[in-house]
């Protein structure tokens, strides 16, 4: 199929077994077939031995009658879930009374004549057949081959193996190449801490993992591919999140002769190939939020635009405050800004737990009012004027019992206190519409970003990441970049930009964020060297693709969508990864143990 669904091919046919058990369906009823798989459900019934049995296609109910089947029936018996079998017999139409409509092979059942215990299973740890929610996430991922016979499991993958095949078809259709590009390599910068693999022949040399094969995909579009794309891992050691795991797959892209317009349009028709292939419709073109403007409404860079809830700026109406929280916050230039939540039944308790949310998420307080015929219900009403109360509520658009939350702070923190709790409200108030999808692209970001710990301009992307317009050196924090990201539903499932193609404002950027020539000769010349030999304007982009498959999934973790994920601290309950190696290993690598043994947290 060309959506990359998986099809079933009539099987050549050999002692385990000649038919699929989700295809022994009723157009088969009266023939002989051989099935194999896992029993799946085993019941006792009068005399007869009911068996579902399953392979990767699905069940179908096997029948052990005591006169017929003879040495089968006796093995029927003593077969436990997930025992491993083989067996002939007819197929025959269920008794009208026993169709089962929630089984693809409902109407069926095959008559067991012959049965061969192939492999027998040990009580499993926790039932495939019937798993409830409540087995250990811990218990699962050490057992992970019975979790995978799961459904659930199996949809996944099928999920992501059509995900994946729609992808590269999409891709071959326009011309891409799939070109793989090492995992063994040098540092590239995508703002995460490195995995190191110490080398044996070059003693206290380490390569790196890729935290992206950015600078292989620029070295590509040098080296006249023009259209490429890979399905890569990558690998970054960062604090783990739901969204996050060490080793993740990305689908890299990257073109030459492009601007932004080009990039955006191949992509806006390869993600509603993708998503219209697993049942989401997208309609193009996508929309575009320039990143002030994403902050300013929504307070985040990745929005959930599915419901509205805009965050106002009502610092304007405050600046003379008498209130001294909104009017020396804003003397400081600072903000006052607010949502309007509605009206919404609250009580005294539940909008200080607000207070406290606010508190949590960094910001020094949280006004809350609640709009009333004379004015505003509200710990700080009194400090407030009647002209300020109607200039604020007429830009909430407020009307008698909306829910005023306000928070006068620094931009950045008003900004994320507002657009985490515009999700929370989101969630809870049930703004978000069934089945309802919001996909759009924020462009227009900023180049860098002011690092106060170190002192420094940091890029906002990476470093190789173009300018939008003539690059001023001695003001790299007014630069916009040529950048965009996806935001999927408030999930970044995207991002990329337009690269540096001049080494000239490559060498610029890189002494913008505090690279000195030497630094940048010693980590990037090859990349500064191989721009200075016909390099075309290009430019590109990545997805998490376990991102995208998550959300296609309904699943709100990215290890529901990983065959062989890790723990929440990096481990493999399975394997037991990270391990400790013997002292011999060490030696040959030249690497010394610093006493960083399993469990000293080292
Ligand atoms: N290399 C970038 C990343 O991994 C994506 C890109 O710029 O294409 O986030």
């Amino acid at each position: 199929m060309s959506d990359g669904a998986p099809s079933f091919p009539a099987l050549r046919g050999n002692d385990y077994r000649d038919t699929w058990c989700g295809q022994a369906l009723p157009g088969r009823v009266g023939s002989e077939v051989r099935l194999a798989g896992w029993v799946h459900r085993r019941r006792d019934h009068g005399g007869l031995i009911f068996i579902d049995l399953r392979d990767r296609t699905g069940l179908v109910q096997l029948v052990f009658h005591p006169d017929e089947a003879g040495e089968a029936f006796q093995l029927g018996h003593k077969l436990r879930a997930e025992d491993v079998i083989s067996v002939a017999g007819v197929v025959v139409e269920r008794d009208p009374a026993m169709v089962n409509p929630e089984m693809a092979t409902g109407a069926v059942e095959v008559k067991v004549g012959e049965a061969t215990l192939i492999s027998d299973a040990d009580t499993p740890p926790f039932e495939v057949e019937s798993f409830s929610g409540e087995v250990s996430e811990e218990t699962r991922l050490r057992h992970r081959y019975l979790d995978l016979r799961r459904e659930p499991m199996r949809e996944a993958m099928e999920l992501r193996h059509r995900v994946a095949q729609s992808m590269r078809s999409f891709l071959s259709g326009e011309g891409f190449l799939e070109i793989e590009t090492p995992v063994l390599t040098r540092s590239t910068p995508e703002g995460a801490r490195d995995f190191l693999v110490p080398s044996r022949l070059q003693r206290g040399s380490f390569y790196a993992l890729p935290q992206s094969p950015q600078l292989f995909k620029q070295l590509l579009m040098i080296g006249g591919f023009e259209r490429y794309f890979q399905i890569a891992r990558c690998f970054r050691d960062e604090d783990l999140r739901a969204d996050r795991q060490p080793d993740f797959t990305q689908l890299d892209i990257e073109m030459s002769f492009v601007d932004v317009e080009d990039v955006l349009d191949v992509n806006e028709r390869l993600l509603a190939a993708v998503l219209g292939a697993c049942g989401v419709e997208v309609s193009l073109p996508l929309p575009r939020l320039p990143y002030d403007v994403a902050i300013a409404r929504y307070g985040t860079d990745k929005p959930d635009l599915r419901f509205g809830l805009e965050i106002v700026d009502l610092t304007e109406a405050f600046r003379e405050s008498e209130f001294n929280a909104f009017r020396a916050t804003i003397a400081d230039g600072g903000v006052v800004r607010a949502l309007n939540a509605g009206a919404r039944e609250m009580s005294r308790s539940d909008l200080d737990g607000l207070v406290t949310d606010a508190q949590e998420l960094g910001a020094k307080g949280l006004v809350w009012a609640v709009v009333e015929p004379e004015g505003w219900r509200s710990p700080v009403a009194k400090f407030l004027s009647a002209e300020e109360i109607s200039a604020a509520a007429a830009a909430l658009e407020g009307s008698e019992g909306d829910v005023l939350l306000l928070v006068a702070d620094e931009p950045p923190v008003a900004a994320g206190v507002l657009g985490a709790l515009r999700q929370r409200l989101g969630e809870r108030y049930g703004l978000i519409k069934e089945g309802a999808q919001s996909l759009t692209w924020i462009v227009d970001w900023p180049l860098v970003g002011w690092n106060e710990g170190e002192g420094r301009w940091d890029p906002y992307n990476h470093p190789f990441t173009s300018p939008d317009g003539d690059f001023d050196p001695a003001q790299p924090g007014a630069a916009r970049a040529k950048a965009y990201d996806v935001v999927w539903n408030g999930w970044e499932i995207g991002g990329g930009s337009i690269r540096i193609s001049d080494p000239k404002l490559q060498s610029e950027v890189f002494k913008a964020i505090g690279m000195d020539q030497t630094e940048a000769e010693e980590r990037f010349g090859f990349l500064l060297e191989a721009l200075r030999y016909g390099a075309p304007p290009h430019g590109g982009i990545a997805y998490g693709l376990d991102r995208i498959v998550a959300l296609l999934h309904g699943s709100s973790s990215i290890r529901e969508v990983i065959a062989f994920p890790k723990t929440a601290s990096g481990g493999d309950p399975l394997t037991g990864a990270p391990a400790p190696v013997d002292e011999r290993q060490l030696r040959e690598l030249g690497v010394t143990a610093l006493g960083a043994r399993k469990g000293d947290g080292g």
